[in-house]
């Protein structure tokens, strides 16, 4: 980045922190775009002299309500939801809901942003939004889930629809959030319809949907590497997360030829150097999303493996990292032992999961990084797909929807490319994300005038 530059988006930044104050995780995830963008906004007039940046960063609205629900002891709790209804300047609001104490704004509207570009570079017709609640789904009984649930819906259904604003799941909101909220809209509005989208296949859900976001994240880094005349064939992999994200890229991975030696939670991550083969993933799975367990019990089961408290995955040599469980869990000095390492790629499946200084270190570190807005976008595409099925009122097979995610993931790769790859054959995929992300949007922007 030149000085000159430097210095514009310092002061864009200032700006927008004044307008949007404490709110850090939007602040970051602004200025991870704002940087790469910048020089292509001044190249391209027409952007600048319509403030296209300024809009862009400015949700169309946020809709902040109370979700009042009763305990299985009978006491009255009240917990805060939002919805931030980012841009659907290409088309309807599309993104998930999250229910984890770490909820605020900032990070939904981080989310939010973030999933404008996602969209976008699917190339699927979907705005960007982003939900969900400070709500804490850990020890909490089905019944409460359920009813909190239900009590959030009352508030939620008015500003969702087909047409409109179509939210999915995300961090604690899996099938079974998806499925209390999907039936209590129905009955509420008395309508049929694909409002939300990760829905059981009973009624309206897509196949490959609960595995598209891992799977979609493995395919991105088979491009990435492919692009490098290498392969996922005999590659060691450090996975952080043992969500749904995690499970199925560990899944992928696997099938794919690689070892992956990791897995985590927020209590530590499990180091097993045999790898976590088909068995034991099944073990994962059973101990995550029906017994809701915590990892450290995978050591209990295979003694080889040992857990380290507190600790995240990125010590452990690898050549391929991809942290999946949630925003700033990879750090400088995460980077920098990385690189010591001699890791090869970064495969973003958590959204902004490396903090900006440590993805600056990847990227000056010549490691192939892939930015979640590409590498993650498998997931809201089948949700995309889910939408397109609904609305068609049939399903496809797991194949045909294997193949289109698989083929939606090689398109964003040659996007990134098109507009990522530097004069030495390095692809900067931050860069080629966010100006192919950023084009779509902004030229609707502009065609639709000043609105
Ligand atoms: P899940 O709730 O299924 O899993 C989240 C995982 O991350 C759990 O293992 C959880 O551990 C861990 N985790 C959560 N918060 C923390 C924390 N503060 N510190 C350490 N570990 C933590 O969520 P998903 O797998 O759906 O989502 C993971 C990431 O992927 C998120 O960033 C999400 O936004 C992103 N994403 C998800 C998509 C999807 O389709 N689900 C689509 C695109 C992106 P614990 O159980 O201990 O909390």
């Amino acid at each position: 980045m030149t000085n000159g530059v430097r210095n514009e988006v310092d002061i864009f930044m200032r700006g927008l922190i004044r307008r949007n104050p404490g709110e850090k995780e939007f602040h970051q995830a602004v200025r991870e775009v704002v940087e790469t963008l910048m020089p292509y906004v001044n190249e391209h007039r027409k952007y600048k002299d319509a403030q296209i940046l300024e809009r862009m960063t400015e949700p169309d609205r946020i809709i902040i309500f109370r979700v009042s629900w009763e305990d299985d002891k009978g006491n009255i709790r009240a917990n805060r939801a939002w919805r931030v209804q980012f841009n659907n300047s290409i088309g309807p609001y599309k993104g998930g809901l999250r229910f984890h104490p770490s909820v605020t704004q900032s990070v939904l509207k981080f989310l939010g942003f973030e999933q404008v570009f996602k969209n976008s570079l699917t190339g699927l017709p979907m705005g960007g939004a982003k939900g969900g609640s400070n709500f804490n789904p850990k020890g909490k009984s089905e019944r409460e889930v359920m009813r909190f649930c239900q009590s959030l819906m009352v508030e939620l259904h008015r500003h969702i629809g087909e047409d409109t604003d179509v939210p999915a799941g995300d961090i604690g909101v899996g099938a079974r959030e998806i499925s209390y909220l999907f039936g209590f809209y129905k009955r509420l509005e008395n309508r049929f319809t694909g409002i939300l989208t990760g829905k059981g296949l009973a009624f309206g859900g897509s196949l490959v949907r609960t595995e598209a976001t891992g799977y979609g994240c493995v395919y991105f880094c088979e491009n990435m590497l492919k692009h490098r005349g290498d392969s996922l064939q005999g590659k060691t992999c450090l996975v952080s997360g043992s969500g749904n994200v995690a499970i199925y890229t560990v899944e992928k991975a696997t099938q794919l030829g690689s070892k992956v030696l990791t897995m985590s939670d927020s209590g530590g991550f499990i180091h097993d150097p045999d790898g976590i083969d088909a068995e034991k993933l099944a073990f994962v799975k059973d101990l995550k999303e029906v017994r809701r367990g915590r990892i450290a019990e995978y050591t209990t089961k295979y003694p080889r493996a040992s857990f380290h408290e507190k600790k995240r995955p990125w010590n452990v040599p690898g050549d391929i990292a991809f942290p999946c469980a949630t925003q700033n869990e990879l750090d400088l000095q995460d980077a920098e032992q990385l690189l010591a390492n001699g890791v090869q790629a970064v495969c973003e499946g958590a959204n902004m999961p490396t903090e900006l200084d440590a993805v600056h270190a990847l990227v000056d570190g010549k490691v192939l990084f892939g930015p979640a807005k590409a590498a993650n976008a498998g997931g809201v595409a089948v949700s995309g797909l889910e939408q397109s099925q609904n609305a068609l009122r049939l399903s496809w097979s797991r194949e045909e929807v294997d193949l289109r995610l698989r083929t939606i993931m090689k398109d964003i790769h040659e996007k990134c490319i098109s507009h990522g790859e530097n004069g030495d054959g390095y692809v900067n995929y931050v860069r080629g994300a966010n100006i192919a992300g950023f084009v779509k949007v902004a030229d609707a922007m502009l065609a639709y005038g000043v609105v």
